[in-house]
């Protein structure tokens, strides 16, 4: 078991997972220009742990995709990342840029710092449910807070008294493309395409802005259990509204630093290979 949440000396679980190559573009359809796709971001992975499923994204869609999880991967989660050696295309980082205010004379202070010198913290939302599953009408505002998660002790340890410290920067938007862009690739990897009528591909293109309503937090009253040596913890759900059955995501990224657990609409079910979930309603 670990000792200390979020201490480098947890071990984390996580496999490696390959699926079936789609041969089109798992977005827009297009068969043009290829690559691999990184269900769980590539930049949130340890080593060896990659989940993909090849052939799955063409360039153009690449391109959108990479520009959201840039932001959050870098902006919101770069410290971490870099603390806990998760995959990353650049040179691993051995220092973080630390911004303190010193509250008695209001100085801004940025200094590049080793990674040691920046607490271990882990930033995400608190969101309400998606607008379908509280059967409210769509909507492009997200209702919710920032949250910040640390082992105890973490800050204190870090922060002498009168010092405030930039965590990192939040963005509810791209943050939840990025959990809309885990769903849909995890239910394409995991049940097929006709499975199910995707409902998530201009949010994830960044064509449609109804993000919160397919996308929020898991209000279902189902238990949020301690996870102290998970890294991340992706999983399939289904409910029925109004007789129509929806295939849902449930996504916990950093299970182990105590972070909530997101649900994600990705669409209709269509076909039969779905019935066990149907059968087991949230
Ligand atoms: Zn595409």
């Amino acid at each position: 078991m670990a000792k200390n949440p979020g201490s480098p000396s947890t071990v984390l679980l996580w496999s490696a997972e390959k699926y079936k190559a789609v041969g089109h573009c798992i977005y827009c359809g297009s068969s043009d220009n290829l690559s691999d796709e990184h269900i769980v971001p590539l930049g949130l992975q340890p080593r060896g742990g990659d989940w993909f499923l090849p052939k799955a994204s063409c360039d153009r869609c690449a391109d959108i995709t990479k520009r959201f999880e840039g932001l959050c991967l870098q902006g919101t989660l770069g410290p971490l990342r870099a603390k806990l050696k998760l995959r990353s295309r650049r040179k691993l980082k051995t220092t973080t840029e630390r911004t303190t205010n010193h509250r008695d004379d209001g100085r801004m202070e940025t200094l590049t710092v080793p990674l040691d010198e920046f607490p271990m913290v882990c930033l995400g939302f608190d969101l309400e449910a998606a607008g379908l599953l509280r059967q409210a009408r769509p909507t492009t505002e997200f209702v919710g807070r920032p949250i910040v998660r640390y082992p105890i002790g973490e800050l204190e340890k870090q922060l002498p008294e009168g010092i405030a410290l930039k965590l990192g920067r939040v963005a509810p938007r791209e943050y939840a493309r990025m959990l809309a862009k885990i769903a849909h690739s995890y239910a394409v990897a995991k049940f097929g395409e006709a499975s199910f009528i995707p409902c998530l591909s201009d949010i994830i293109l960044g064509k449609c802005d109804y993000a919160p309503y397919y996308v929020g937090g898991d209000k279902s009253g189902a238990l949020l259990v301690d996870q102290p040596t998970t890294l991340h913890h992706v999983y399939p759900q289904a409910c029925d509204l109004n007789g129509v059955p929806y295939l849902l995501v449930a996504i916990r990224l950093f299970a182990f630093m105590g972070m909530p657990r997101y649900l994600i609409v990705v669409g209709r079910i269509t076909e039969g290979n779905l019935e066990q979930l149907r059968s087991n309603p949230l």
